[in-house]
């Protein structure tokens, strides 16, 4: 499946990632959600955790959601990675393994 982030037709998973900005009296609340590749995943993951750490705690609602939202990055980002390894463990060929004669 084409990866919605970069374009490139790779193996993709549905994830979902959120950020927060506090900005004194104004919090802003964004979200990311698609099909992404592996990379994409990594790096939508990086973007938004950090946008929540460095800009997350500068107003009353987005210093209480931040904890929140970077506990639901840090499981998106974990259950991305486990579709993407099970999906890919699934679709692999076995390998045979050339049987060895040991000599008594
Ligand atoms: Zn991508």
């Amino acid at each position: 499946m084409r990866c919605q982030a970069c374009g490139n037709s790779k193996q993709t998973v549905n994830a979902r990632f959120l950020s927060a900005v506090g900005m004194l009296f104004v919090s802003r609340f964004f979200s990311r959600k698609g099909q992404m590749c592996k990379s994409c995943v990594w790096k939508q993951f990086l973007e938004y955790t950090l946008t929540t750490f460095a800009l997350g705690w500068w107003s009353v609602p987005s210093l209480l959601a931040s904890p929140v939202i970077l506990a639901f990055n840090c499981a998106s980002l974990m259950a991305a990675s486990w579709k993407l390894r099970h999906s890919a463990a699934k679709n692999k060929v076995p390998v045979s393994v050339p049987s060895r004669t040991v000599l008594a």
